[in-house]
């Protein structure tokens, strides 16, 4: 299946993201770097007291060692101290930072339209939740600090190194061109490879997942085959993205040691060369030695870290990205002149160039209930989600009172028209907040006054904290049926004018129908319908009949009307009044007079 994977953001977009990060958090982050710079100063009193010390020594005066050596005992035990506070202060700042990219990545996923994410696949934004979410992580809370550390070290050693004697920090210089070529030619190469064995682990990701969820349908299908090959060419193309950014790691890491030790090396030789000539003192050519040996741990964490900051600059842009998805809405400020709904030129596609609704014109009077009928597959359900403003028609338009529904910002939206399906969750927290989703401002009495009209008042005032009982998974559980009030409760709530329930998804446990049919009537009342009827006594009900087949209104009109009229929709009528057990039926005309019926809730898109 050819997907459209989400936007990825481009190099300029994250670099400016990285340098707003490091402004908003200037004072803590010069906090982190004077404490790691003082630490690193301290790191210096050992190398330069060695020095003394040889020198000592080797003059055969050793009054002077033991005082040496008591510094030199000082000097490592503060930098130890410093090194604490400064671990300390940085370990702080990043969890700080992580947290707020976390909280911003929250609100940029759940801003992504529903449409785009069906789109793109589930994989996609799974491992950018929790693969790039960690790599970044790890950039964040020890790649930034301790890359900050290891260039306030270096710059803080070598200038110690040049003070010493500007002489003996030339032999070390042997070491830069080895490692800028080596790093450029990796650096250069390691983003692509790395955003490649992320999109390839996707990939992966989202045909597992698909594998597994369809499990059912691949085996009915006798599916194997195409599933083992598919899963099997991703592990391919993974192993095959993991392998490239294995080669550039072996053949970057062996150069980089040269790079090390070879100044290491170069300094001892000539440094002993220059003691030699007299051009400086022993002291100092072991010092130099020593610093130039002090250098190589944080030129390493450096480089390891400029690798890992490459994974984890691929992560946030991949993070980045997800902001970058085009809103599907975008406010125009028209508001609302009425209730009315109308459908104009209305077509749509899931696949491109295939049409599977063809020009639906239809106009819902305010108060009205239509119902919506016809085989399956006609389109029933994506006029539905059009007409609930969840998706954008291809072309043509879908207006409440001449706004379009996909121009009215979410929560505006919702006050005019919500889908009702059987898909509904319970979340963690309390029973009030769970009903407060829907109206965040809802006084103590307006919730209560939801739950009366969904005749749910009494159980909830029976729970151990009423409103206040925490539910969902784990906690206080509380049943199907009771969930399902719950969800009509938070379409009182919203007090949408009109509702569109797709009866497909509606299946009610019997038991409890009956008293959920109450309720469901009671949020009804008042309000537009559309229902989209997959039994036809709930087409006798309504006002208006909609026969809709491949992607046409066949037929438009009141029961009698389109009995009269004797088409399609007279001849399905006839044949399910001829079925013998119509009348018995729990749903027959005789049995209920009411019988339209769905759970709910508004779905959240
Ligand atoms: P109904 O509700 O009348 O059964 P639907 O609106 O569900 O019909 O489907 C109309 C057409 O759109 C069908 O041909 C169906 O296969 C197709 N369709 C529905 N949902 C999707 C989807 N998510 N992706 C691709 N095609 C779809």
């Amino acid at each position: 299946m050819s997907r459209v994977a989400l936007p990825i953001a481009d190099k300029p977009a994250v670099r400016s993201y990285a340098l707003t990060t490091i402004r908003q958090h200037g004072r803590e982050l010069s906090k982190v770097v004077g404490l790691h710079g003082l630490a690193a100063l301290a790191g210096l009193g050992a190398p330069v007291l060695l020095g003394r010390i040889v020198q000592t020594v080797a003059g055969g005066t050793l009054a002077t060692v033991d005082m040496l050596a008591l510094g030199l005992v000082a000097f490592v035990l503060a930098q130890t101290v410093l090194i604490r506070f400064a671990a300390f202060a940085s370990a702080r700042f990043g969890e700080k930072v992580l947290a707020e990219l976390r909280e911003e990545f929250v609100d940029r996923v759940l801003a992504i339209p529903l449409s785009t994410v069906e789109r793109a696949g589930t994989g996609d934004l799974v491992t950018r939740t929790s693969r790039d979410v960690a790599a970044i992580s790890h950039s964040v809370r020890r790649g930034v600090p301790e890359t900050l550390i290891a260039v306030v070290t270096i710059l803080l050693t070598g200038g110690a190194l040049v003070w010493l004697s500007p002489l003996l920090a030339l032999p070390c210089l042997v070491g830069v061109p080895i490692l800028t070529i080596a790093a450029r030619w990796y650096l250069r190469r390691a983003t692509p490879a790395y955003l490649r064995e992320n999109a390839t682990s996707s990939e992966l990701i989202d045909g597992l997942t698909e594998t597994v969820e369809g499990a059912r349908t691949t085996e009915a299908l006798a599916g194997y085959e195409r599933r083992t090959k598919r899963t099997q060419h991703d592990l391919r193309e993974n192993y095959l993205a993991e392998r490239a950014t294995l080669r550039l790691r072996t053949i970057f890491w062996p150069i980089a040691d040269i790079g090390f030790q070879l100044p290491v090396a170069s300094t001892l030789v000539f440094g002993g060369w220059f003691y030699l000539e007299g051009w400086v003192g022993l002291d100092e050519a072991v010092s130099a030695v020593f610093l130039v040996q002090q250098l190589i741990e944080p030129v390493d964490r450096l480089l390891s870290w400029m690798d890992e900051l490459q994974v984890g600059g691929a992560s946030l842009a991949r993070l980045l990205g997800v902001s970058m998805v085009s809103d599907d809405r975008t406010p125009t400020g028209i508001t609302p002149v009425d209730e009315r709904i109308v459908s104009t030129d209305v077509r749509y596609s899931y696949v491109d160039g295939r049409d599977v609704l063809h020009g639906i014109e239809l106009a819902i009077e305010p108060g009205e209930r239509l119902a919506m009928v016809g085989p399956s597959g006609a389109g029933k359900s994506t006029l539905g989600r059009l007409l609930a403003g969840i998706d954008a028609p291809r072309t043509g338009s879908v207006t409440v009172g001449g706004a379009s529904l996909v121009e009215l910002p979410l929560e505006e939206l919702r006050g005019h028209v919500a889908l009702v399906t059987q898909e509904h969750h319970i979340f963690l927290g309390t029973l009030r907040d769970n009903l407060a989703l829907a109206k965040p401002q809802a006084t103590q009495e307006q919730l209560r006054a939801a739950l009366a009209a969904v005749d749910a008042l009494e159980w909830v005032d029976d729970l151990p904290h009423g409103l206040d009982t925490v539910v969902g998974s784990g906690k206080h559980e509380i049943s199907p049926p009771q969930a399902q009030q719950i969800a009509l409760a938070r379409l009182v709530l919203a007090d949408p004018h009109t509702l569109v329930l797709d009866e497909a998804t509606s299946l009610i446990d019997p038991r409890s129908a009956r008293h959920l049919e109450r309720s469901l009537a009671a949020v009804l009342h008042g309000r537009t319908v559309i229902a989209i009827a997959h039994r036809l006594f709930s087409a006798h009900d309504a006002d208006r009949v909609a026969v809709i087949e491949d992607g046409r209104i066949a037929e438009l009109g009141s029961h009698h009307e389109l009995v009269a009229a004797n088409g399609s929709y007279a001849a399905l009528w006839r044949s399910w009044q001829a079925e013998p057990s119509a009348a018995g039926r729990p749903g027959s005309l005789r049995a209920r007079p009411h019988p339209r019926k769905s759970t709910a809730s508004p779905e959240q898109s």
